[in-house]
């Protein structure tokens, strides 16, 4: 398997009727984070229903599942798979029948001593169903030997490392945690007398929801019979929040972290026209996730913002499918060159990250195709050297193009006039200020040292650790 890929999206609402019909529209607008398959589970009168499926929000659920899912209290989750396979049963909300009752858990995020907890719990007899890291989460919690949910949710907690933005329910109570580095986020929002949780802030807005804040790292809620309580996780760490949800992931009409995404974006495009002007005629962005950034490169340099290439929006995101045959195809189908924009220009494209290349150099090819006299590259993020294991499924250091080639180098192979990205220094400097980072994609500082083998395998020497642990998908989910 190969590619960057979304990672997920959580929701959770309690306290509202027809709670999944709030949690398909939460997940509708957290899309973006995982396209791979959507659940819900939802929970009424100590029953539960559960749906889950391969494919987008919109593909798995109709009007009919919704009406017979119901419920006051609902856990939804968007995936794309980062550890454990694309195999059905490793459909989240993961949903077991432990503790004399149903507990359904959905994570974003990975974990980096996932793999060495599963062989313990094996050891001791645990009989695992799924391929996937969150379901060690699940197994802690069967058995504790604390009396509460609350209480064995939060020792289970402390002994998971890595990366985890998570909702919890056993129908009475929703919970909803952060790991102490806080790399993902995840925001409380309230409607009525209800409270929803959410990967971030888009969800509440489609709900007309209230945003409350942000849960912290290392914070644990409790949200049971209208009232929320927190509980710390941990001894208090320095926050490691995932800057490249800032730059790319989340949607700019978000607040993540505490922070709305958009202002950030444009900052990334003032402090890359501040450090690499260029002397064009146009500034285009890549649509839609670099939109922010070229408007911040226009704002900056004055060289006005056009739309030069134009997106099918009826095609899933260029990386929903792993093969790569298929996803070249997919390039040419979801772009298309706007040439009454583009003929006789000399055009600044800017884009948001390169990871292998395969996209900007067919766009590149589309734009001088389409007229333009001069193409000049700037990427509003430094160059991705290292993979991502707190959630993200990175390719390997071989194939991110920046790992193996010069800058000059990657100017050649995309066929620009010229290419520049931010410096690390200068991308902090657009972040927001009082936050902690991790920005081990592009310095290789991991904030959370990871002792099993296939990581340290993938780092040295490659390998695919979302796969290979446990079992290998052979078959995509979702024919193109
Ligand atoms: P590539 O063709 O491999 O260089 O992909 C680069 C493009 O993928 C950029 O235009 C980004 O907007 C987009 N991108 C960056 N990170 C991800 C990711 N994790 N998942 C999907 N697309 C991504």
């Amino acid at each position: 398997m190969s590619g960057w890929h979304e990672e997920c999206g959580v929701f959770g609402v309690i306290g509202v009727p027809k709670a999944a019909e709030l949690a398909y529209f939460g997940l509708y607008a957290l899309q973006h984070r995982g396209q791979e398959g959507a659940g819900i589970v939802a929970f009424e009168n100590g029953r539960h229903r559960v749906k889950r499926g391969g494919g987008l929000v919109s593909e798995v659920f109709d009007a009919d599942d919704l009406a017979a899912l119901g419920g006051s209290l609902a856990v939804g989750h968007n995936r794309y798979s980062t550890t454990g396979s694309c195999r059905p049963e490793n459909q989240q909300p993961l949903v077991s029948h432990c503790l004399g009752g149903v507990i359904a858990l959905a994570h974003n995020g990975n974990l980096v001593n996932a793999w060495e907890l599963r062989q313990d719990l094996e050891r001791e007899g645990s009989i695992f169903q799924t391929s996937m890291d969150t379901e060690v989460i699940v197994h802690l919690i069967a058995r504790s030997h604390r009396e509460t949910l609350v209480e064995r949710a939060q020792e289970a907690l402390r002994s998971v490392r890595g990366a985890f933005s998570l909702v919890l329910s056993d129908g009475r109570r929703l919970i909803a945690a952060r790991d102490p580095d806080g790399f993902r986020p995840l925001c409380i929002g309230r409607i009525g007398e209800g409270f929803l949780v959410a990967s971030e802030s888009c969800a509440l807005d489609i709900l007309n929801a209230s945003y409350v804040r942000e849960i912290e790292a290392g914070e644990m809620v409790v949200i049971e019979a209208g009232r929320m309580r927190s509980i710390p996780l941990d001894g208090k760490r320095d926050a490691h929040h995932c800057i490249f949800e800032f730059i790319y992931f989340s949607r700019p009409d978000s607040t993540i972290f505490g922070h709305p995404v958009d202002p950030v974006r444009r900052r990334l495009g003032h402090v890359l026209a501040d450090a690499s002007p260029a002397e064009a005629d146009i500034v285009i962005s890549v649509p839609d996730s670099s939109n922010s950034a070229a408007l911040g490169f226009s704002e900056r340099s004055g060289i006005p913002f056009e739309m030069g290439l134009i997106r099918n929006h009826y095609v899933g995101r260029t990386f929903i499918q792993p093969i790569q045959h298929l996803r070249d195809l997919r390039v040419r189908v979801k772009f298309n060159a706007v040439r009454s924009v583009l003929e006789g220009k000399r055009v600044v494209v800017v884009d948001d990250s390169i990871v292998r290349g395969t996209t900007m150099r067919k766009l590149v090819k589309m734009i001088r195709n389409a007229g333009a006299s001069k193409v000049i590259l700037r990427i509003s993020s430094p160059p991705i050297l290292f993979p991502c294991f707190y959630g993200i499924d990175t390719p390997t250091r071989g194939e991110l193009i920046a790992s193996t080639h010069t800058v000059e180098e990657i100017r050649k192979y995309l066929d620009v006039d010229g290419l520049a990205y931010l410096t690390i220094e200068k991308l902090k400097e657009a972040a927001p200020a009082a936050l902690g980072y991790c920005t081990a994609c592009f310095d290789g500082v991991y904030p959370i040292p990871f002792s099993h083998t296939p990581s340290k395998e993938i780092l040295e020497n490659g390998g695919d650790w979302g796969q290979s642990p446990i079992t290998k998908c052979e078959e995509p989910w979702s024919p193109l």
